[in-house]
């Protein structure tokens, strides 16, 4: 294992560090979350499941509020996925928070989360797991036609880790339910895809983007930008919002479209410059897929499989991704 897992391991999981609070059980050791699944099970009793990676806030509580709607127990996994960042991503910073995560989960009230599942590297890659894939060993899920476009021109092997992780946690959970939020909608697409192909015995829901009243969409990784960048981030949707109310105007051409987009974005980021800061706003992408199955769409967009409108900016060193989808039908 290389030095950034080791450290990364040690920051992780003893569940004893932490209190938990009344009504939520914590496993650390996936076979004693199994044990608690099984007396569900013969209880008669659903089970509702949401992925995360902790750090959480109010986007994954509607998840798991979502979950409670529709199933008896709803259990999380808190798991900051090594198999999901490139060697040059922030595995080693990614916010770790989970005494503050299990009192988020409490103040949704007794009863709403049953149990969340915090498990260690090693016993969810018993191979071990290297970031540099060229060395990685064991068993891996890859989801073909849906993870190279997008987030996977710049992420190449991100959903080769995400598909790998949840099929583990579809097989190791095994919910009746699990719950995915829109704003991270390629990943909705790929695990759809998954779900369907793996032939996984659950069906998958796909809530809404949580944003904050200014129109940000709420992220983990918000919580990198200082309050300038906070307020140029507003872009990411606002640009979104224009392209949709020209969608709506009758504009149906991705590429027009597209270009709409991408002014904003660049009229962003010459105030940036303007303004003097030491930080700079990048466009990764401004994108225009199918609703059917994320294929780019370049020219007239087919009214009968609506659209995905996407987009990743740098904000300074803060990698941003936010989507509308037009006239689309998400799994519900
Ligand atoms: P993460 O912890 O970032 O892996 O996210 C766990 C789940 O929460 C994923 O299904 C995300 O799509 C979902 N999620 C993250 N941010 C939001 C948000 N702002 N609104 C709704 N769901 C979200």
């Amino acid at each position: 294992m290389d030095k950034t897992l080791e450290g990364v391991n040690m920051m992780m999981t003893s569940t004893d560090r932490f209190k938990c609070p009344p009504g939520i059980k914590v496993f650390n050791k996936i076979a004693d979350f199994r044990q608690w699944r099984r007396s569900l099970l013969l209880d008669k009793k659903t089970l509702g499941y949401v992925p995360t990676m902790g750090a959480l806030h109010q986007g994954h509580l509607s998840l798991v509020a979502a979950a409670r709607k529709r199933c008896d127990h709803v259990a999380l996994t808190v798991f900051v996925n090594p198999a999901q960042f490139a060697p040059t991503e922030d595995l080693g910073t990614y916010p770790r928070t989970l005494q503050k995560d299990l009192d988020l989960l409490a103040s949704l009230g007794q009863g709403v989360a049953s149990a969340v599942l915090v498990p260690q590297v090693e016993e969810m890659y018993p191979a071990g797991i290297e970031l540099d894939v060229t060395k990685q060993k064991g068993t891996f899920v890859e989801v073909l036609g849906i993870s190279n476009q997008l987030e996977g021109t710049t992420r190449p092997n991100f959903f080769r880790g995400v598909a790998t992780v949840v099929s583990k946690f579809l097989n190791i959970v095994q919910p009746e339910e699990v719950f995915f939020g829109q704003k991270d909608i390629q990943q909705c697409f790929v695990i759809r895809d998954m779900i369907r192909d793996l032939h996984f015995p659950t069906k998958m829901h796909i809530c809404p983007t949580v944003r904050e009243e200014s129109g940000l969409a709420l992220s983990s990784r918000n919580v990198y930008l200082t309050p300038s960048q906070k307020e140029h981030a507003l872009v990411l949707s606002r640009s979104l919002k224009h392209m949709e109310s020209l969608y709506r105007a009758g504009t149906r051409d991705a590429t027009t479209l597209v270009q709409a987009g991408t002014k904003l974005i660049q009229d962003e980021r010459k105030k940036v410059q303007e303004d003097g800061e030491d930080w700079e706003i990048k466009l990764d992408y401004v994108s225009i897929n199918s609703g059917k199955d994320l294929s780019e769409l370049k020219g007239d967009i087919p009214s009968e499989d609506g659209c995905v409108i996407s987009m990743a900016v740098y904000v300074g060193d803060t990698r941003l991704i936010d989507n509308l989808c037009l006239d689309v039908e998400l799994a519900d």
